[in-house]
């Protein structure tokens, strides 16, 4: 059916999934799977979370949506939990997607270009091995040449593209806005970047009026162990876009801004964005995951979970050349790309769910609630799946 009837965007795997339960997934044939891939980072409090699940159950059966001409009270309540995490003195806007999210950052660069000096700014800089969605603007934005095929042209000018944070400063002009960054490059291969050059960079677009984008996208809702990765690394940006973790799986994406004057009625919007059952998810999911934080349990898995890679990276150079990644955001660096494809490969026949990145890297974005158990038993499967390769 889905080969009839879904248009073939995906190089799709037809495992069929029916259950999931904490860091497990089930096939229908019943077949067990340790997840370390969340979907794609989207799974944040793992699967069948019963909070979640109370919560969403609740919510349903109350309001699902009704929409932005109205007051949304878990809208409201999420944007001041979402402030209060953060420490930034910001407000948010509700989309439904990392994209959208982004695209909604766009929108609050381009009005600040348009409004706020004396010439229109309006170009954004982004990394060559960045990413930052599918839609057409998106894909613009992503720095990744292969991904602006022609077969979508003409895209929207105003994104200029450089290799390095340092190659930055020589690309700013006088069009120029904003800056747009991951602080841990996802999709571009789980590559953090340092934290000093970050810091340089931003106190440099501050002292010039010039605004700094982070897409927290995939880093953001605890995957590097803080509530953002840019309290991490110890900066304040003027935007921060959120997606993948904070629904717990229920679509939502948020950008927040300290430029909270930015947006007058009509500037932006969205039918479904920020609705009440997405909101409520987005609520339960921080309750469930600023608890974990608080008492140490993400510190203890990030601590467990980091020394199996360095022991792989370091054992095993037949395979790996480096351990990469912050927090639940980690990869391992592949001697090429056809390891890289065998060792996802083995790793599944054996049950255990992994993701690629680019720079030749098998990524790992496990639920940030999986237990020591789960843990163990994925990496059983691993070296077991390696062990069939050599
Ligand atoms: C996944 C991702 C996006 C796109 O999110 P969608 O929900 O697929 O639109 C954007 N930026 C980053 C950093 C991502 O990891």
């Amino acid at each position: 059916m889905d080969r009839e009837y879904v248009l073939a965007s995906y190089a799709r795997d037809y495992t069929n999934f029916i259950r999931g339960e904490g860091a497990r997934l089930y096939d229908e044939r019943g077949k067990e799977y340790i997840d370390f891939a969340s979907g794609i980072g989207v799974s944040s409090v793992g699967h069948a979370h019963p909070k979640l699940v109370q919560a969403l159950c609740d919510q349903a059966s109350k309001l699902i949506h009704i929409s932005n001409l109205q007051v949304i009270e878990p809208q409201a309540r999420l944007a001041k939990r979402l402030v209060e995490l953060s420490g930034y003195d910001m407000r948010c806007f509700f989309g439904n997607s990392g994209a959208e999210a982004n695209e909604a950052a766009l929108k609050i660069a381009r009005k600040y270009g348009e409004t706020r000096f004396e010439t229109k700014r309006y170009k954004v800089i982004t990394l060559k091995h960045s990413f930052h969605g599918r839609t057409i603007t998106t894909v613009k934005a992503t720095g990744q040449k292969e991904m602006h095929k022609s077969d979508f042209s003409p895209y929207p000018a105003g994104f200029d593209y450089v290799e390095s944070i340092d190659a930055v400063y020589d690309a700013i002009d006088d069009e120029t806005v904003a800056v747009m960054i991951e602080l841990v490059q996802g999709e571009g291969g789980v590559q953090p970047f340092d934290k000093n050059e970050v810091q340089e960079l931003a106190k440099m677009l501050r002292s010039r009026g010039l605004l700094l984008i982070v897409d927290e996208v995939q880093t953001g809702v605890y995957r590097t162990g803080e509530f953002l990765a840019s309290q991490l690394y110890e900066i304040k940006p003027d935007v921060i876009t959120l997606a993948k973790g904070l629904g717990g799986g229920v679509p939502i994406g948020v950008a927040m801004t300290r430029l909270k004057e930015i947006f007058r009625p009509g500037d932006h919007g969205s039918t479904f964005g920020g609705n009440y059952l997405s909101t409520r998810a987005g609520l339960t999911v921080l309750e469930i995951l600023q608890a974990e934080q608080e008492r140490g349990a993400l510190a203890e898995r990030i601590e467990h979970f980091s020394r199996y890679l360095s022991r792989l990276a370091e054992s095993l150079p037949e395979f790996f050349t480096e351990a990469v990644g912050l927090g639940l955001m980690r990869g391992l660096r592949c001697v090429d790309a056809e390891t890289q494809g065998r060792i996802l490969k083995a790793a599944f026949a054996e049950g255990l769910i992994l993701l690629k990145a680019g720079r030749n890297t098998v990524r790992f974005l496990p639920p940030l609630v999986i237990s020591r158990e789960e843990i163990d038993e994925g990496f059983v499967r691993l070296e077991k799946a390696l062990e069939s390769l050599s």
